[in-house]
């Protein structure tokens, strides 16, 4: 079985050094933020700031922003130049005089789907962990359990309450995807809010006391009645909508009678190996087009299973 950890992904492979150890260093911290030649990413409403038409990332200097005045993540260092990133979130109000024909904020799945289209785009591993965190500040002002405004700490990855002590963390929800095969047959399935004719692997998300196979082998049970077995690892990917990790797997069936009752699937079916292989070299239609996204883990899945 290939391994396919080196193969990029859309919102894989972090590109700047996390340099995790100044995070609590707040004097460093404070240095970087006044540094000019530190960057800043903006964000407005969970959507980056992009430079147009080339859709790069658009950043301004410490001399242009404030960071104390808004919820400032520290993104980390450049390997080549030692230059900071920082990620800011602004309000709507805030970020208009920043805005222009050139500069517009556009939300990151636009913009995956247009950088990946050309080639893999190692900017949207920092976009994506920028929207996360940033959106998990905005989501989880109280404290949890006591419920008083808590303050953000750690450069960013924390919050913590002043009146309890306690900390909290950003989370990670996991997420188990799977292609599950009987023979040289793929088992795909829809949900009710897929694009019209849209099918993919099957995936849920994971629920505390559970391995990743017994996930694995829950949720396709749930969803198509199809027990599995030999479950095993292919690769992961982050995905900042808002804040999961996809552990894709593959599963082989112990049977292929579909039941899709209680399922929240509208729709499984076994595919055949050439039924997959001509819908995706042809891009599908309305009436049937699998894995189409070009930025989803699930198309690298199936990529997969058709090289084996
Ligand atoms: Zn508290």
């Amino acid at each position: 079985m290939r391994n396919l950890y080196n193969e990029p992904c859309a919102f894989a492979g972090y590109p700047v050094d996390p340099a995790d150890h100044i995070r609590n260093d707040q004097n460093h911290v404070a240095q970087l933020q006044k540094d000019p030649d530190t960057q800043v990413m903006i964000f407005v409403d969970s959507r980056p700031l992009m430079v147009l038409p080339d859709l790069s990332i658009f950043y301004l200097s410490v001399k242009e922003i404030e960071l104390a005045d808004h919820p400032c993540l520290f993104m980390g260092l450049r390997y080549d130049t030692g230059e900071a990133v920082f990620a800011v979130a602004l309000d709507p109000q805030s970020a208009e005089n920043i805005l222009s024909d050139t500069v517009k904020a556009i939300d990151l799945r636009s913009i995956a789907y247009q950088l990946t289209a050309k080639a893999y785009a190692p900017e949207l591993a920092l976009l994506g962990k920028a929207r996360s965190i940033l959106d998990w500040h905005h989501r989880h002002g109280f404290c949890a359990n006591c419920g008083a405004k808590t303050n953000l700490s750690k450069a960013g990855y924390a919050r913590k309450c002043p009146a309890c002590g306690t900390e909290h963390f950003p989370r990670t929800d996991p997420v188990v995807i799977m292609l599950v095969t009987h023979g040289d047959e793929l088992l795909l399935g829809r949900s009710p809010h897929f694009p019209k004719g849209s099918y993919s692997a099957l995936a849920g998300f994971m629920e505390p006391g559970e391995t990743i196979e017994e996930a694995c082998a829950r949720e396709v049970f749930e969803e198509s009645g199809i027990r599995v077995k030999n479950v095993q690892y292919l690769k992961s990917q982050p995905w900042p909508f808002p804040s999961s990790l996809m552990i894709g797997l593959t599963a082989e069936a112990e049977n292929t009678d579909i039941q899709l009752e209680g399922s929240e699937l509208e729709d499984a079916r076994w595919f055949s190996r050439d039924q997959v292989i001509e819908n995706i070299k042809q891009g599908g239609d309305d009436n049937l087009r699998i894995a189409g996204y070009n930025i989803a883990i699930a198309r690298h899945l199936v990529e997969w299973w058709l090289r084996e």
